[in-house]
């Protein structure tokens, strides 16, 4: 059987291209979800996930995480963790429970610290940075506080055919304290069946876990459509009853992979992604939403694109 990975953004790329050696060496899909998503939430310089997440209003790191494993549905989730270094690795812990297996608040913090997992302070001083620089803005313009938010949302199959999906997330910047969004909501954030594919969901959680758009996804995947089909479908139909109903919809974006390794993706904004199977090397795509409504166009990164984007994120703050 075949192996593969697909993950929202950019930034999932170089934990998808380790990953994914392990998986072609015989892994399995649930190691390869968490070892990439802790990949991502190591790196300082993502601001939206792990180590240097941005804060919310009161100046807190509060993380969201979850893990699906697809075989047996069994799924581990905490919301407004605070000081645990790795929280897809507690999302993980946590999917084998019986019971107990979604936690809030300071019991993430109570469960990691007995379960044995590093803690840290996940505020770093760039982080801090911005969030003053955004209060300062805030102040002195009615600027929207939610903007700039990405999770890390991933998909893998492994070569027994089980799959596995996670998500990790600083959530939106500026949010509430307690504020929790799609990424650790079944369903919402992520969705995973080993007998059909997986979805995952980045973009403005309040308006994504108003439509299940992950399961829904893999419920069209289950009826038989490939997963571009499936994924704009469920994207699509959602979006525009948010549109017609509410007269407005936020930024969606979604990525999944069936159990064969085919992907697709469904997007009304510009979105990078990361892809990588037995018949693709790591690969950085981005995709334009489609003026007709039709499925997005989608194109390989270039380096010039890569470059700029490093450059970015790294850029000193004032
Ligand atoms: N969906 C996340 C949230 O609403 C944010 C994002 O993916 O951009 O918390």
């Amino acid at each position: 059987m075949t192996y593969g990975m697909i993950a929202t953004w950019r930034m999932a790329c170089d934990g998808i291209a380790a990953a994914t050696k392990d998986l072609a060496n015989g892994g399995t899909s649930q190691k390869a979800i968490v070892d990439a998503i802790k990949m991502v939430e190591d790196y300082p310089f993502y601001k939206s996930v792990g180590y240097g997440g941005l804060p919310n209003e009161v100046g807190m790191v509060e993380l969201d995480a979850a893990f699906m494993n697809g075989d047996n549905f069994d799924i581990g989730a905490v919301a407004g963790s605070r000081g645990v270094k790795n929280p897809i690795a507690v999302a993980e812990k946590l999917s084998h429970e019986r019971f107990n297996s979604f936690i809030v608040g300071d019991g993430v913090a109570k469960y990691a610290i007995k379960e044995g997992f590093e803690m840290q302070n996940m505020l770093t001083e760039r982080a801090k940075k911005t969030w003053s620089n955004r209060l300062d803005e805030m102040s002195r313009s009615n600027l929207s506080p939610y903007d700039g938010h990405d999770t890390v949302g991933m998909v893998a199959v492994d070569k027994t055919g089980s799959m596995s999906c996670g998500t990790s997330s600083s959530g939106l910047f500026m949010k509430k304290e307690g504020r929790v969004g799609d990424s650790p909501l079944s369903g919402s954030g992520f969705y995973v069946d080993s007998e059909i594919g997986g979805a995952t969901a980045t973009g403005l959680g309040e308006d994504l876990m108003k439509g299940c758009l992950s399961y829904e996804t893999v419920r069209l995947m289950g009826t038989g459509l490939e997963p571009q089909a499936a994924v704009h479908q469920a994207m699509t139909t959602f979006a525009n009853q948010l549109e017609r109903r509410k007269g407005k919809c936020g930024a969606f974006s979604l990525v999944a992979m069936n159990n064969k390794g085919e992907w697709g993706v469904a997007t009304n904004v510009e979105f990078s992604f990361a892809v990588a199977t037995e018949n693709l090397e790591p690969t950085i795509y981005l995709a334009y939403p489609a003026e007709d409504g039709g499925y997005p166009t989608i194109e390989v990164a270039s380096q010039e694109w890569l470059d700029a984007y490093q450059t970015r994120i790294t850029a000193p703050i004032q």
